[in-house]
């Protein structure tokens, strides 16, 4: 847990070791698949790297468990390792789950196809209406499932209601806070049981390598763990090296993000090309009061759609110069996507449309880029 510490100090110190191995000033990588032998008891504390117990793997845990504010934390191989393995780790057949009805498209996905697969059966709630979630509960259910923002209109649920909900019932809160950020939100602190990250996005930070988190109770995590373990889904020594690195700026890039991202959110607002812009720190986005009360800024993402429908949008993300159209986000080079194309194509079109995803909608990764060419690249990509 915290040392009192603030996070821009954790966020170079926590977890580096002690002594400093031949006085390296950062932690070098140690690329060995395995260790001599030391005695060790049992399976999961014999040294392997699929066993996630290598030098690099044990820095990166104290690490992110001291950002999140958690006893304990685990890094895996993706965002959906994270997730997946955190679901199985607490998810038997017969269970039921509550989740939030916007998920990221690979949960969704995840929870409605493998997890029914496995006899695990999913209701799905607004995250903005907890009088709805009391009779969404059966005798079955084991876990509330929600995001920091949704994706891509940046919702923000009810999450500190959420937790105390899930803890009054008796089950596992979990969190996917990847748009937030601990830089932003430590959903810990309002009494969550797991936080989740793709950790390819903001906690890494320059789009360069694949990665997630787990971060909870050390209980919690060490079932996480064992599972690990036996999926396989571990990090690679010189991803842990990257992400380490990454981290270490996490807190002065998060901050750039939130800034620009008000100021292209602010100019986007104003255009007359511009039907609706959807980023929490406006005043004008429904969740922008619970967003200030529960965050520290207000991230890097924010979507808008375009007068003209789907053909200007395409014209649009095609047009910019400084925005790249790709998906994913959270890097240091702004991205521009259209979710109705990409990240949500999967989703029936009247569902699409029912979740507000027109198909003129396009979502902004804001990046380190000056937010001045950023605006003036929009303008004209608009114009
Ligand atoms: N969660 C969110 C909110 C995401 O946006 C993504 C990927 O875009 C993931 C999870 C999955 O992460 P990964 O691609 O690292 O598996």
């Amino acid at each position: 847990m915290g040392d009192g510490r603030k996070l821009d100090t954790q966020l170079i110190h926590a977890g580096e070791p002690s002594p400093r191995p031949m006085g390296a000033v950062t932690m070098p990588v140690f690329q060995s698949a395995t260790y001599e032998y030391g005695g060790e008891g049992e399976y999961d504390a014999l040294r392997y790297l699929r066993l996630n117990n290598t030098p690099n793997h044990a820095a990166l845990h104290t690490k992110l468990a001291a950002l999140e504010n958690a006893e304990a934390a685990l890094v895996t191989s993706s965002g959906m390792s994270a997730i997946t393995t955190a679901l199985l780790a607490t998810l038997s057949p017969g269970d039921h789950l509550l989740a939030q009805r916007t998920l990221y498209g690979g949960t969704h996905d995840f929870v409605t196809q493998t997890l029914a697969r496995l006899g695990i059966d999913c209701t799905f709630v607004d995250g903005n209406d907890p009088a709805s979630w009391a009779d969404a509960v059966t005798e079955t259910t084991r876990v509330f499932y929600l995001e920091a923002m949704t994706n891509p209109l940046l919702e923000v649920a009810d999450l500190r209601a959420a937790a105390q909900f899930a803890r009054a019932r008796g089950l596992v809160s979990m969190i996917d806070a990847t748009f937030a950020t601990p830089v932003v939100f430590r959903p810990i602190d309002v009494g969550f049981d797991l936080v989740l990250h793709s950790a390819t996005k903001y906690l890494n930070g320059h789009s360069d390598i694949c990665a997630g988190v787990v971060a909870g109770s050390a209980e919690r995590v060490t079932e996480a763990r064992r599972l690990l373990n036996h999926l396989g889904g571990t990090l690679d020594p010189h991803a842990c090296f990257l992400l380490q690195r990454g981290l270490k700026t996490l807190g002065v890039r998060v901050r750039q993000q939130c800034a620009n991202a008000l100021l292209v959110a602010s100019f986007l607002a104003e255009h007359p090309a511009v039907e609706r812009v959807a980023y929490p720190g406006l005043a004008t986005h429904p969740d922008h009061a619970r967003a200030k009360a529960l965050f520290d800024g207000y991230g890097g993402m924010l979507s808008f759609e375009v007068r003209g429908g789907s053909d200007a949008a395409e014209r649009v993300s095609h047009a910019t110069q400084l925005f790249v159209n790709a998906p994913s986000l959270g890097g240091a080079e702004s991205l521009i996507t259209l979710p109705a194309k990409t990240s949500h194509v999967g989703l029936d079109a009247d569902l699409r449309r029912e979740l507000g995803i027109a198909d003129g909608l396009l979502r902004l990764s804001v990046g380190l880029e000056h937010a001045d060419d950023l605006i003036a690249d929009l303008r004209a990509a608009l114009g």
